[in-house]
C-alpha cells in the first residue's frame, strides 16, 4: 500500500543531492559564480547556456497565488477507520478497518501569500484522502457554515474581504457593507468575531467539511451528510491583542507551529465524526439542510464516530507539494455525492477550474495530486503531459476495442438526488419553519458562549468595525440587534465610546 512517506517522497531525485551541479539538461555546470564576458570587462555573452537558462528560469518561479486560500502550509498523514458506517457509504475509504493515506492544507482565506497566520479569519481545512477508489478531497473550513449561501456571490463577498481598487488597502466600510447587505452572513460573522475567530494555530482547531453531502450504500439508499473533524489537541485561540502582538513577531507561525510538532514526533490528530440525516425527513427539518449558512443541531442529529486522521509527514518540498497541491471538491469517489446546497455546486466547478488556471491542464498528473489508484481516461496531450495511455489502445471513446467499454454507471453517479426531471430553476432557497438568518447566530451568543467571551464578541466586533462610514454604522447595529438585542447595543455602546472624539 502507498504509504504518506512514499507520497511525500515521490518527486524527490537522488541523483541530485550530492555531486556537482548540471544545467536542466543534466550536464555538468562550469561555474555558478561567473558570467562569460566579451573579455574581463566586456557585455554578457547571450551563449552562456547556465546564465540565461538560470534567470530564466528564475524569472518563471512564481505562479499565481490562489485567489483565496493564499496564505497555507500542510503536511501528509492516514486516516484509520474506528467506526462502522458501512450502512450509509460504499465508499471504500470509510468503510471499517481501512488506513488511507492523506494530505492536509490548512489556510487563511482572505490575505495573500505573505499575510500574517493570526488574522482573525476562516480557516480552510482541505483534506485529500489518496483512496483506491480515485482521490477523495473533502475542502472545508474551521466553521460548520459560511457568509453566503449561492457560489454566485462569492466573487463579490471576497472582493469586499480583499483591498480597494485605489489605495490597495483592506477595509472595514467595505466588509461591513456586504455582511450588513448580506443578512445570511450573521452566523458565520458571529462565528468568527467569537473566540474561534483567532485559532491559536492550525492545530487547535476543529473542522468542518461545512456542506451537506450525499453517502450512498451499497444497496443504493442514500442519506445526507455532514462531517466534524475534532481537534484531540483541544481548541486554542489568541484575543485580538494576543493575534496583534504575535503576528508583529511572527507571520508565520501557524506554518512554523504544525511543521514542528510533526518534527519533533508530536502528531496532530482529529476524530472525524459525521451528522446522518435520512432523505426523508430533509424536507420537513426545521432548517433547509443545504442552507450553507445553517447547521444541523446536534440534538437533533447527534455525532456518529468514524474514524481519526494523524498528521505525521511533512512536506519534502512546500512549492511542490503543498502550493501545488490541487484540492477540489469535484474529486469524490463511488458512495459519496454532492446535495443541493449551491455553494457546493459552484465549487465543483471553480476548484478545478481555478487549478487549470493556476497549474495547468496537466496538474492531476504531478505528484501530489496523482491518485494511486490507476488512471484510465481519454484525455490526452496539453502543458507538461507525463502520463500517456498504451499506445496500442484506442484514443477514443465510442471505439470497437472496448477500451471505455467497462463504464460503470452506478460509480459514476455523483449523487444527483430525486430532482430529475424538473426545470432549471434559479430562485431562493426554500425556507422551512425556524428559518430565518439571525436566530441561530442569536442562540450561539445565548446559549453557548459565556459572559466573558460575549464580553469579547461584543469588543471585537467594535474594534473590526473601525473606519466605517456612518450609514454602513448604523446597519451595523440592526444586524447584531436582529442577532442578540443585548449584543447590538453593547456593540453600539463600545463603538460610540471609541469614537466619542471624532
Ligand atoms: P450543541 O450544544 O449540541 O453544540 C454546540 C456547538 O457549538 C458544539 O459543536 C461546540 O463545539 C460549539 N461551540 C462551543 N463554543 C463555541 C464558540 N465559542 N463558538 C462557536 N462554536 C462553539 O448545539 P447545537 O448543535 O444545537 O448548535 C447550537 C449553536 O452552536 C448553533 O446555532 C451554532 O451556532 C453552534 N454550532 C453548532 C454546530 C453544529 O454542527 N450543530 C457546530 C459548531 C457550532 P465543541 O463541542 O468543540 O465545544
Amino acid at each position: 500500500m502507498t504509504s504518506a512517506k512514499d507520497i511525500a517522497e515521490d518527486g524527490l531525485d537522488p541523483r541530485t543531492s550530492t555531486g556537482g551541479t548540471t544545467r536542466l539538461n543534466g550536464a555538468p555546470v562550469a561555474s555558478e559564480q561567473h558570467s562569460v564576458t566579451t573579455g574581463p570587462e566586456g557585455g554578457i555573452q547571450l551563449h552562456d547556456l547556465h546564465l540565461v537558462e538560470k534567470l530564466s528560469h528564475f524569472n518563471r518561479e512564481r505562479i499565481p497565488e490562489r485567489v483565496v486560500h493564499a496564505k497555507g502550509g500542510g503536511a501528509f498523514g492516514e486516516f484509520t477507520v474506528t467506526g462502522d458506517v458501512s450502512a450509509y457509504t460504499k465508499a471504500a475509504v470509510f468503510q471499517p478497518g481501512t488506513t488511507t493515506p492523506m494530505l492536509a492544507r490548512f489556510s487563511t482565506v482572505a490575505g495573500e501569500q505573505g499575510s500574517p497566520d493570526g488574522w482573525r479569519d476562516v480557516r480552510g481545512f482541505a483534506l485529500r484522502f489518496y483512496t483506491e477508489e480515485g482521490n477523495y478531497d473533502i475542502v472545508g473550513n474551521n466553521t460548520p457554515i459560511f457568509f453566503i449561501r449561492d457560489g454566485i456571490k462569492f466573487p463579490d463577498f471576497i472582493h469586499s474581504q480583499k483591498r480597494l481598487p485605489d489605495t490597495g488597502l483592506r477595509d472595514a466600510n467595505m466588509q461591513w457593507d456586504f455582511w450588513t447587505n448580506s443578512p445570511e452572513s450573521a452566523h458565520q460573522v458571529t462565528y468568527l468575531m467569537g473566540d474561534r475567530g483567532i485559532p491559536r494555530d492550525w492545530r487547535h482547531m476543529d473542522g468542518f467539511g461545512s456542506h451537506t453531502y450525499q453517502w450512498i450504500n451499497a444497496e443504493g439508499e442514500r442519506f445526507w451528510v455532514k462531517y466534524h473533524f475534532k481537534t484531540r489537541q483541544g481548541w486554542e485561540f489568541l484575543t485580538d491583542a494576543e493575534a496583534a502582538e504575535l503576528v508583529g513577531q511572527d507571520a508565520d507561525h501557524s506554518r512554523k507551529d504544525l511543521f514542528e510538532a510533526i518534527e519533533r514526533g508530536d502528531y496532530p490528530t482529529w476524530d472525524v465524526k459525521v451528522q446522518i440525516m435520512p432523505m426523508a425527513e430533509a424536507e420537513g427539518y426545521r432548517y433547509n439542510p443545504f442552507d450553507l449558512t445553517k447547521t444541523w443541531s446536534q440534538h437533533d442529529y447527534p455525532l456518529i464516530e468514524v474514524g481519526h486522521f494523524t498528521l505525521n509527514e511533512n512536506p519534502r518540498n512546500f512549492f511542490a507539494q503543498i502550493e501545488q497541491a490541487a484540492f477540489a471538491p469535484s474529486n469524490l469517489v463511488p458512495g459519496v455525492g454532492f446535495s443541493p446546497d449551491k455553494m457546493l455546486l459552484a465549487r465543483a466547478f471553480s476548484y478545478a477550474d481555478a487549478h487549470r488556471y493556476r497549474l495547468g491542464a496537466n496538474s492531476d498528473q504531478l505528484p501530489v495530486n496523482r491518485p494511486v489508484a490507476p488512471v484510465n481516461s481519454f484525455a490526452q496531450d496539453g502543458p507538461a503531459t507525463y502520463r500517456f495511455a498504451n499506445p496500442e489502445l484506442p484514443v477514443h471513446g465510442s471505439n470497437s476495442a472496448g477500451r471505455g467499454g467497462q463504464e460503470m454507471p452506478d460509480a459514476g453517479d455523483l449523487g444527483l438526488w430525486a430532482a430529475q426531471g424538473e426545470e432549471p430553476f434559479r430562485g431562493a432557497y426554500v425556507t422551512h419553519a425556524a428559518d430565518d438568518d439571525f436566530s441561530q447566530a442569536g442562540d450561539l451568543v445565548r446559549n453557548v458562549m459565556d459572559d466573558a467571551e460575549r464580553d469579547r464578541l461584543a469588543g471585537n466586533i467594535a474594534r473590526a468595525m473601525d473606519g466605517v462610514s456612518p450609514e454602513v454604522e448604523q446597519r451595523c447595529y440592526e444586524y447584531w440587534g436582529k442577532v442578540d438585542a443585548w449584543l447590538g447595543e453593547e456593540v453600539r455602546r463600545r463603538f460610540t465610546a471609541a469614537h466619542a472624539d471624532a
